[in-house]
């Protein structure tokens, strides 16, 4: 049974937790360096990037988090969390660091003000069961990806089609959206599967 940890230095660790749960996995938080030595994937929850990267400095975190997912570690960031895995971001705070390793660019905040949250049906590839019930809570998406990296959904806003909200990259998965908030446990199977080396 491979244990899966959830980043829990902000955010809502606990709702991942409580999905992990009931996914027949070990979850565990992860607050402390050590904790990542024990744990075989990793989700980086919503929350707040700037706070979330500044806790990880404080915390001693942040370089064994870059050199566990430099070597393959797998992980799964939501929202913030997708910041933090992101290798470079726009609009972010001044001197905001990112754990890195996902060859994506990401803004945040990126879906204005008239709509800071919302929630819609998003096409994930490869996901059976149809389209995924998608909270975005002023969330980042994608503005440009890598060579390696497979884009799984987009939506569209503001007239425009094809802003990407869910991104993979081999052992790196990352939504813009909250799959923790609404009781669909798809996404973090997918993760779970990944973990075990069946996804
Ligand atoms: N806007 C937040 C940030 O920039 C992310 C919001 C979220 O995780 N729901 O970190």
């Amino acid at each position: 049974t491979p244990t899966i940890g959830v980043l829990a230095l902000q955010g809502d660790t606990a709702e991942h937790l409580r999905v992990l749960g009931t996914l027949g996995v070990d979850a565990a938080p992860v607050l402390r360096p050590e904790d990542l030595d024990r744990v075989h994937g990793l989700v980086l929850p919503g929350g707040e990037s700037t706070t979330m990267s500044k806790l990880a400095v404080r915390y001693e975190l942040m370089e064994p988090l870059r050199k566990h997912i430099g070597e393959g570690m797998p992980a799964y960031g939501t929202c913030a969390g997708m910041i933090m895995l992101a290798d470079r971001i726009l609009d972010g705070a001044e001197g905001q660091q990112t754990v890195g390793g996902l060859d994506i660019t990401v803004r945040r905040n990126a879906f204005g003000r008239q709509t800071e949250s919302f929630e819609g049906p998003v096409d994930i590839d490869g996901l059976e069961g149809g389209p995924f019930d998608a909270v975005f809570i002023r969330a980042p998406w994608v503005e440009a990806v890598g060579a390696d990296v497979r884009v799984l959904g987009q939506v569209a806003y503001g007239g425009r089609a094809g802003r990407i909200v869910a991104v993979r990259q081999g052992g790196l998965l990352a939504t813009s959206f909250h799959p923790e908030l609404t009781g669909d446990p798809r996404i973090h199977r997918l993760f779970v599967d990944m973990v075990k080396g069946q996804a």
